[in-house]
């Protein structure tokens, strides 16, 4: 078995070796030095500003995204959603679950996102705040940050951005880009277990938490802060996958973060070049390197049905498009212990079966 999903994706030997150990405890100072090493090589790989702080939160990449919905806003806000595929409503519905005043921002299939479009949906109302997905998964399109960064900085919008399936394969800067908070998640590039989401939290979003008025335990920054400045955290931590985070982070260090990224977009690229030589294409907005949306030409094979024949014949997991995509395209993770021969396999046993 083979992953080329988008998450979990194919683990490296060294993170199997760590999950197969004795979880041990953790409120010691073996386990505080861990933390504080990792939360220094979260923030130092974005490029956080001054003063941000690490949030390690044992939930999922959705339960980050409330998280910090409900520590950043409240009813006195006015943000805009980019609104572009499923993960985009997911924050769509956070501001309606919180009573977070919003307007959704939606990006129709195929269509590239703007500035004429932000405009559009503004309009002469003052905002305070946008939500972004900076690569929406459900697509794969990777919106145009510096477009949005201009766009924040102008309006004074508090900027915050999931970059869970971004996070390692495009380049992310917060200090470049005026980013104001980061969401990451264990189970997407770093190719870890998933149950650990961080959150990169600059002053201005500090300052946010400390003024929050949302009723929460589980999700309140100010006892992440306080605790995480020992190198703890306010409740029992996702502990083997911050020993997995932090050996992780060390070798992608070791490597270069700039280095990582770059080793993706050539996959992705040996990639896609090698769809086209077999009669596949991909869409034409800007793309991740996260992933490739792969599509199939009128009257070639059902891409549902090749996704069916990859698992069964050949161990190759990709991930399935739903609804009326589902027979046109499917998509392919680029991330995690991938090499270009992998690419190779991947693209000849879709041909094999295209070719039955
Ligand atoms: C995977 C992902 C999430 C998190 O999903 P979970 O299933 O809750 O981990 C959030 N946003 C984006 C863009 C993602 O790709």
């Amino acid at each position: 078995m083979k992953l080329f999903a988008v998450g979990p994706v194919e683990m490296y030997p060294e993170t199997m070796e760590i999950g197969g150990k004795q979880v041990p405890y953790f409120r010691n100072e073996e386990f505080s030095q861990v933390v504080l090493h990792t939360m220094d090589m979260l923030k130092e790989s974005v490029n956080a500003p001054e003063g941000s702080e690490a949030i390690m939160l044992a939930c999922s990449g959705t339960g980050a995204m409330e998280a910090a919905v409900m520590n950043c806003f409240s009813e006195s806000d006015k943000v805009l959603v980019i609104d572009g595929g499923s993960f985009g409503h997911r924050f769509v519905e956070l501001c309606q679950i919180h009573n977070i005043p919003y307007t959704p921002l939606a990006v129709d299939r195929g269509e590239t996102l703007t500035r004429n479009m932000l405009e559009q949906a503004t309009g002469e109302e003052k905002f305070t705040g946008l939500l972004v997905n900076i690569h929406e998964t459900s697509t794969g399109q990777l919106y145009d940050k510096q477009m949005l960064s201009d766009f924040c900085k102008e309006r004074e919008l508090f900027f915050a951005v999931d970059a869970i399936s971004s996070y390692l394969a495009d380049e992310l800067d917060m200090c470049r880009y005026g980013i104001d908070l980061v969401i990451a998640s264990s189970q997407k590039a770093l190719a870890l277990a998933p149950g650990l989401s961080m959150i990169v939290a600059s002053p201005n979003a500090l300052q946010r938490a400390e003024n929050s008025t949302q009723k929460t335990m589980y999700f309140d920054f100010r006892s992440y802060i306080s605790n995480g400045k020992r190198g703890q955290t306010p409740f029992t931590p996702s502990i083997r996958v911050m020993y997995e985070l932090e050996d992780r982070l060390t070798r992608i260090y070791e490597k270069g973060v700039d280095k990582v990224i770059s080793e993706t977009a050539e996959i992705a690229e040996d990639f896609r070049k090698k769809i086209r030589e077999i009669g596949l294409s991909f869409p034409d907005y800007p793309l991740s390197n996260f992933e490739t949306p792969v599509i199939f030409p009128e009257n070639s094979a059902d891409a549902y049905e090749v996704f069916l024949q990859l698992e069964k014949e050949y161990g190759f997991v990709v991930n399935p498009n739903g609804g009326d995509l589902a027979s046109v395209q499917f998509r392919v993770g680029h991330i995690g212990n991938h090499s270009i021969e992998d690419n190779d396999m991947l693209v000849d046993a879709i041909r094999q079966i295209m070719d039955k």
